[in-house]
């Protein structure tokens, strides 16, 4: 089944709501295989209504629209699709009575225009509305199937799970979704999707859908497959095959975090980990920490944003402090192995960077990092250059630290 979904209201084009019901319709479609393939949001306003539905795309076979069905004199949705479907209302019994239960059990008087609500047409099927007013209609025109419902969202809601989904479903059977997700972290979107290319030309060519699913710091790849599990073993060797090819970036799949991941690198190893933090003062520790059963490996932190605590608490070497500067190679390497053997950890990472805005200069600008990782094997620095948002900077110094070291434990 190909869906259309169609949101009324002039707050969802000013923003001052957001359409939560299409992603909503959206969800619920794809879970029963169902695909969405276009989503409109307009005005309140009859024209834009008619032209939209004018406008469906030829292979559609239901339209759900959403809002514009209450009392008041801006809801025209009702009124316009009467007439698009050249149907006249008629006051549909069960619905008044439904409407009058629905008032007489809050104790508040009826009045004309929620009699009006009971007025609907005569050629749509009435979906009803237990938690409202506003009825829903089911409207067969040209082979097409056009749900009405009203915008508040439970009531929608309610409407399509408790009524149009069981009717959907008799006349649809919609495809079994199988879709499995990889996590990666430290490469960028379009960084990833050009060194991928031959492998989504491959990935598209074998009918498997593939979606990149960006957010600050970190990259999803979801494959899907509209039969079903069938294809499970596919989408396993196309993952392998990235695997192989940018291991260092990928962290997961499904539902995990890269905490958890980086996690149960250090339970398979059976290690301790420790922080030394300047730039991200903190955060680190808090994403580690953020897991439960994460005191089986972390044991915490030195908060050193200053340089005097640097070197009071972290020991590091005032000469190099002063010679190379805070965010540099030699003290990430000093605070992390520094860490190490005053923490008492295993592997310690240490973080000194620029933030931002301020504070950066033409040799030191703002957005460069310096992670140190310190382990039995010796203490390594690498060096990152992110971007101007001192937030984003943070969380990206944290993810990436979190990621160097689960990938470490991983091939060390
Ligand atoms: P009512 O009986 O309340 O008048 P209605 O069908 O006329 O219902 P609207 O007036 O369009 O619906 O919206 C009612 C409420 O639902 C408003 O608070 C509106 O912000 C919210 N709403 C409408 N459309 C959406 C949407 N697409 N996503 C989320 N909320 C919505
Ligand atoms: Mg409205």
């Amino acid at each position: 089944m190909k869906v259309e979904v169609l949101a009324i209201g002039d707050e969802l084009l000013i923003g001052q709501t957001i359409n939560t019901n299409a992603a909503w319709i959206g969800q619920e479609m794809a879970n029963r295989g169902f695909r969405v393939q276009r989503s409109l949001t307009i005005a309140d306003e009859p024209q834009a209504i008619v032209a939209a539905l004018d406008g469906i795309m030829p292979n559609t076979n239901c339209v759900i629209i959403t809002g514009g069905l209450g009392p008041t004199k801006d809801d025209l949705t009702k009124y316009t699709l009467a007439r698009y479907f050249d149907s006249p209302l008629e006051i549909h019994p069960a619905t008044l009575a439904q409407i009058e239960g629905f008032f007489a059990s809050r104790n508040k008087p009826m009045l004309e225009v929620n009699v009006q609500q009971a007025a609907l047409p005569t050629k749509a099927t009435i979906l009803k509305n237990r938690r409202g007013t506003a009825a829903g209609m089911w409207f067969e025109h040209q082979q097409v199937i056009f749900i009405s419902l009203p915008g508040v969202p439970y009531e929608m809601k309610t409407i399509m799970t408790e009524e149009a989904f069981p009717l959907l479903e008799k006349l649809f059977v919609g495809a079994t979704l199988y879709h499995k997700t990889m996590h990666t972290q430290g490469i960028g979107e379009s960084f990833l999707a050009d060194q991928i290319a031959d492998w989504e030309d491959r990935v598209r060519a074998a009918g498997l859908g593939l979606a990149y699913l960006p957010s600050p710091g970190m990259v999803k790849l979801r494959l899907s497959s509209y039969t079903g599990d069938e294809n499970a073993a596919l989408i396993d060797r196309f993952f392998t095959e990235l695997e192989e090819r940018i291991p260092s970036h990928i962290f997961g799949y499904g539902h995990t975090s890269l905490e958890a991941a980086l996690g149960q690198q250090l339970l398979a190893k059976n290690a301790t980990v420790g922080t030394v933090e300047s730039c991200t003062a903190g955060l680190l520790a808090q994403h580690i920490a953020h897991i439960s059963g994460a005191s089986a490996y972390y044991q915490g932190a030195l908060l050193t944003y200053s340089n005097a605590l640097k070197v009071k608490i972290a020991e590091v070497n005032a000469a190099v402090l002063t010679q190379h500067g805070a965010v540099s190679e030699e003290v990430a390497l000093e605070m992390a192995a520094n860490g190490r053997r005053l923490l008492g950890v295993d592997y310690c990472l240490s973080t000194t960077g620029v933030a931002g805005p301020t504070g950066g200069s033409a040799e030191k600008p703002v957005g460069l990092v310096w992670i140190g990782l310190s382990g039995p094997n010796g203490t390594i620095a690498q060096k990152f250059q992110f971007g101007d948002n001192r937030e984003r900077n943070l969380e990206m110094t944290t993810l990436s630290a979190m990621n160097w070291l689960r990938h470490y434990l991983k091939t060390n």
